[in-house]
């Protein structure tokens, strides 16, 4: 196991922003990136936290990541939008289509917004917290063009991405109900966390590049690559292949069908927002929402404390995080300096 650093939120961000306004970062985009990165971290995600800077900023210098670029919104028909992002900043380009759907969806009271070939998007709740915190539900079926890195329910090689999806459920005075999860059984994030903190997998994760069940991270990462497995077998195989075909198939963006491995990693999301506000259902809907949480929180399996709901961990661990500090492995700080020093920074105040 590798040694752990308690790091300071506000520390991380400070990098984080260090790290990009050296990069060309406008200070809104450097911004951007920080918060949602050390928010993925803060509520327990630290597969798409700030171990993902290394990964960005050699997209960045191959091209594939395209700093302070502009979203574009190509097709319009007024109850769809569809934005193209050409590799522009996940965190700048997912945050202004969010917007866009908010401002529409408070209009007409629903809105569909496509995001096209962006840059990582990175952890999707985010995005479903954006829309709550507007008073919107919403829902996010996410493709990943990244080169394949999980098999079909009864394949053995890699064929699509994780595509997460993602359901967000604001509440009154209280944090949203976020439904978070890649469609593969581990995302492949958390692989590499694994990797760097030297630890093994669960069984049934991941399978070796002759489609044979390992516990070992690292045979994701060897040539050819591994894969890992979809989530609830043939349930999780159907939901992951539905993001593939609403996220890009529909809409004209990448899918993983031509994708090639340059770690360039492209995301296109097809978001649904509704306003319950604007439907008139506001009231009724945050009463019944409370009363069926309640409802399914009401009995308790032996021995467990609790029914914990969508979000609940996240939210535990950003308390105890911000109270704590984030841990953060050795491996993922060395790689942080290293990030810094690859566009100038010399000196980051991590270690
Ligand atoms: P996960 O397996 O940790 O599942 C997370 C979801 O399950 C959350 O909604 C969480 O609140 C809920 N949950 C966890 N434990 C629970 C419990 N005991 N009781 C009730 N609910 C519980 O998530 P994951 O699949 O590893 O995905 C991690 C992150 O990676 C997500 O934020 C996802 O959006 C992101 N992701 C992003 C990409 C991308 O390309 N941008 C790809 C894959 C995943």
């Amino acid at each position: 196991m590798a040694e752990l650093h308690l790091v300071p939120a506000e520390r991380l961000h400070d990098a984080v922003v260090t790290i990009f306004l050296a990069a060309g970062s406008s200070a809104r985009e450097a911004g951007l990136i920080a918060d949602h990165v050390v928010e993925a971290n803060l509520r327990g995600h630290d597969s798409h936290g700030v171990g993902m800077l290394p990964a960005y900023l050699r997209s960045v210098a191959a091209g594939g990541m395209r700093l302070n670029h502009t979203l574009r919104v190509a097709i319009d028909t007024g109850a769809m939008l569809v934005c193209d992002a050409d590799g522009g900043v996940g965190q700048v380009m997912a945050h202004e289509a969010m917007e866009l759907g908010i401002a529409r969806a408070r209009e007409q009271g629903s809105a569909i917004v496509s995001l096209r070939n962006s840059h990582h998007i990175g952890r999707i709740g985010h995005w479903a917290e954006q829309c709550a915190a507007a008073g919107m539900v919403s829902l996010h079926f996410v493709n990943v063009a990244a080169g394949a890195y999980v098999a079909p329910f009864g394949g053995s090689r890699a064929r699509l991405g994780t595509n997460p999806f993602c359901a967000g459920f604001p509440r009154v005075g209280i944090d949203p109900l976020i439904v978070d999860f890649a469609t593969s059984r581990l995302a492949a994030g958390k692989v590499r966390v694994a990797h760097n903190k030297g630890v093994q997998l669960p069984p049934g994760a991941l399978l070796d590049n002759a489609g044979r069940p390992t516990l070992d991270p690292g045979k994701l990462f060897e040539t050819p690559p591994g894969s890992l497995t979809t989530f609830g077998e043939h349930k999780g195989w159907g939901l992951m292949l539905a993001c593939e075909l609403l996220g890009a198939a529909l809409v004209g963006a990448r899918t993983q069908h031509d994708a090639v491995a340059d770690g360039i990693i492209l995301n296109s999301m097809f978001s649904v927002i509704v306003a319950p506000e604007r439907l008139g259902t506001a009231a009724p809907f945050a009463s019944e929402l409370e009363a069926v949480l309640g409802w399914v929180q009401s009995e308790v399996a032996d021995g467990r404390p609790t029914v914990r709901l969508p979000g609940d961990p996240e939210r535990e661990s950003r308390a105890q995080r911000l109270a704590a500090g984030i841990p953060v492995d050795a491996t993922t700080l060395e790689q942080l300096v290293e990030a810094g020093r690859s566009v100038g920074v010399a000196r980051l105040g991590l270690i």
